[in-house]
């Protein structure tokens, strides 16, 4: 049952990346003229329908490393080796963040794993949330939720840090593995938004995240935040923005199809948005909730299953 909920996790975060590949930086005026149905493929990058991007080969590249237990080094190795071509739908990269690159190209260059991450104001994009799925997993699998016990918070923080290592990226961050773990705990989707945030909140008091949480402000209230008017939500690359965008669809879905294509259609970063969005719709509705038709033209299905599968037998029996 757990495993098939963390299968409908990566499964919607790899539909959700691959409806937005074609669209990515595009405006939401745009969209709203011409809205995504259906998986597209071509535009932006030029790639065949259901091709996923660097949201699902870093989410999996980090399930790799995880089956091992949480291990910075080994962690960054496995992103190096994403660099040059693994974990990719055709063995090629095609769309890789600046601030990844930047970490990546330190940690060949020696420095540790754990100081690689940019640290300036301007290292918030939404390149360690991307990623984040299978460290909600894994904590989820040693701890249970309510999460952030005995130190698991540090887990996500340092996850983060490998790339975006500013502690704004860290709360949203935080806050996203908070939801995942609600949602695998079985919550409805407004109580595991509502649960998750506050579990991320408290977290974060009396550290030196906490002044972080400000920007965070309109998610206290779930119901609230919910019922925003749309042109509220911005849905760039910031973290914030990114993260807002993808629980607001979240809490505003009737189905898993209805979340991922209002994720893509608010425009701008719209294969992020709708990986993010997508990973947490994927576990509230299951595999069966993702349309048939999108779930076939993902590529490397198998091998994504024989990862996640890995992971799971491997962490499963260290509780
Ligand atoms: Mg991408």
């Amino acid at each position: 049952m757990l495993l098939e909920k963390m299968w409908g996790g990566l499964l919607g975060l790899a539909a959700g990346d691959a409806l937005g590949v074609p669209v990515e930086f595009l405006p939401r005026m745009e969209l709203k003229r011409h809205p995504v149905t259906d998986m597209r493929g071509w535009g932006t990058h030029d790639q065949p329908p259901g091709t996923w991007s660097d949201d699902t080969g870093m989410a999996l590249a980090s399930l790799d490393s995880l089956a091992g237990g949480f291990d910075p080094e080994n962690m960054m190795r496995c992103f190096a080796r994403w660099r040059k071509g693994a974990y990719w739908p055709y063995g090629e990269a095609f769309d890789v963040g600046a601030a990844t690159d930047q970490a990546i190209s330190r940690f060949s260059s020696g420095v540790p794993a754990l100081l690689c991450g940019g640290r300036g104001e301007r290292d918030n994009g939404n390149g360690s949330l991307m990623r984040m799925l299978p460290i909600a997993c894994y904590l989820y699998l040693r701890q249970g939720t309510p999460v952030f016990r005995n130190g698991s918070a540090l887990v996500v923080i340092q996850a983060s840090a490998l790339t975006h290592a500013h502690p704004r990226a860290q709360v949203a961050c935080l806050i996203y593995v908070g939801v995942v773990c609600a949602l695998l705990a079985g919550r409805g989707i407004r109580s595991a938004m509502q649960e998750g945030v506050l579990d991320a909140v408290s977290a974060c008091l009396d550290t030196e995240l906490e002044p972080e949480l400000e920007h965070y402000a309109l998610l206290a209230d779930t119901d609230a935040f919910c019922a925003l008017p749309t042109a509220a939500i911005p849905s760039s690359g910031y973290v914030v923005d990114t993260l807002q965008a993808a629980l607001y669809c979240l809490g505003n879905a009737r189905s898993f199809s209805d979340c991922v294509l209002a994720a893509v259609n608010l425009g701008e970063d719209t294969d992020t948005v709708a990986a993010v969005a997508g990973s947490l719709a994927g576990i509230a509705w299951g595999e069966r909730g993702i349309p048939a038709a999108w779930r076939m033209l993902l590529p490397r299905r198998g091998d994504m299953e024989q990862l996640l599968r890995a992971f799971y037998c491997r962490n499963i029996t260290k509780k």
